[in-house]
């Protein structure tokens, strides 16, 4: 109730199934039972379908489960989110490099410049460039002779991001850069942060090791490691001794590729009839729209209607049950349900949890669930036929034609 546990609140604990019947709260046990400031609360909420035992519910999360993460968000002060540290972090990108650049970009790496405010004073030279110069964090990641010559590696065949005087100004060139190709977006977004990964690493090599790591070594385990992180999208690049711009073009042709699709309605498979359906939420209004077809494909009877719920998820539950019950009227015990809400979909088949304030709207299915065989996702646009449907409901009066004649738009 958002004021803590309604069971704190009363003297006996009862159970929610002694104060409902057949549907209804029971206004006069409440009464009995609950302090008067709470009664309005409990009866804007709908009572539950059936008789399960009570669960405790946290109205935070979606599905009524109580998570750290949760109630970490609730208690933290939500604050600017900076376009470095965002870009710092991705699936793609390994996890000490992240850090590393988290870092990198609090100016909380060991360099001279940086030691020089904590009064540790001490020789400060580059290891990057044939005249030493002073060792900053600019200097070793963006404007040295090896960094420049690393970051100009990297150049594509649509030229350089352009000269940059920092290692922010150089990481924004890059983050920024213009591309409409979603593989070359990551690319960029990872990029970055190998070539600063690297060049830390060339530089400590140097220091710490006195060995001489040039330009092209560098250049090289950045596309090595690139490569491996691609491999798994892109399983083309795994054959190795690719340079830059093969990566480059292999990728974005990949991406090309796999970006073409072709999507329609496919024929009943399991000797039953098929019921494409769903439901739309537009501007306050949502509408209902689904088709039945027969086992050899052809059209048996169609809906459209608009009714009253406040959620899309609800709108596509809605046209579900209004299309298994209309096969139930036309004596088909079974059929197989087609939608395109892969939620609804993944919530019938159990692999996902449901929303506290979904489960009374979704026991309603749970009650026909004998007369779905298989209820399965498809896309848009194979559900083409009732999509329309739905859509023109929230326009139309409510419609119902089939193929034994009755009233056609
Ligand atoms: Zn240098």
């Amino acid at each position: 109730m958002g004021q803590g546990p309604v069971c704190d609140k009363v003297e006996t604990i009862h159970a929610v199934a002694h104060v409902f019947d057949q549907g209804r709260w029971n206004v006069h046990l409440l009464q009995q039972w609950l302090p008067r400031g709470i009664m309005s609360d409990i009866l804007h909420i709908s009572p539950p379908m059936s008789r399960r035992l009570d669960r405790m519910m946290w109205a935070l999360s979606s599905s009524g489960s109580f998570t750290v993460s949760l109630a970490y968000q609730e208690v933290s002060q939500p604050s600017p989110r900076s376009m470095f540290f965002t870009n710092i972090w991705h699936p793609l990108i390994p996890a000490k490099v992240s850090f590393f650049m988290l870092h990198l970009l609090g100016s909380r790496l060991p360099v001279m410049e940086i030691l020089h405010r904590f009064q540790v004073h001490g020789p400060s030279r580059c290891w990057c460039c044939k005249e030493p110069g002073v060792e900053s964090l600019d200097h070793i990641f963006c404007i040295g002779e090896i960094p420049s010559q690393v970051w100009q590696s990297f150049e594509g065949s649509d030229g350089s991001p352009g000269p940059a005087f920092t290692v922010r100004h150089m990481l924004a060139k890059w983050w920024f850069r213009a591309t409409s190709k979603a593989a070359l977006k990551t690319i960029y977004r990872i990029l970055p942060c190998l070539v600063c990964w690297h060049l830390w690493r060339a530089r400590n090599t140097m220091l710490f090791d006195g060995k001489r790591v040039t330009a092209v070594g560098i250049h090289l385990r950045i596309l090595g490691e690139l490569r491996e992180i691609l491999c798994g999208r892109y399983p083309n690049l795994a054959s190795g001794g690719l340079s830059w711009h093969s990566l480059l073009d292999l990728v974005v042709k990949r991406d090309r590729s796999g970006r073409i699709s072709w999507h329609k309605w496919s024929r009943p498979q399991l000797m039953i009839p098929k019921l494409n359906v769903d439901g739309c939420y537009q501007a306050e209004r949502a509408g209902e729209g689904g088709i039945l077809r027969g086992p050899e494909g052809r059209f048996i009877v169609a809906f459209a209607k608009v009714f009253d719920v406040a959620k899309s998820l609800q709108a596509e539950l809605k046209a579900v049950l209004e299309g298994v019950r209309l096969c139930v009227q036309r004596s088909f015990a079974e059929v197989h349900v087609e939608s395109d809400s892969l939620l609804l979909v993944r919530m019938f088949h159990t692999k996902v949890g449901i929303p506290w304030w979904f489960m009374r709207d979704f026991e309603e299915l749970l009650a026909l669930r004998h007369h779905v065989r298989v209820m399965t996702h498809c896309r848009r646009e194979a559900n083409r036929s009732a999509v329309g449907l739905a859509m023109e409901s929230i326009t139309q009066v409510p419609i119902q034609f089939s193929s034994r004649g009755g009233s056609y738009p």
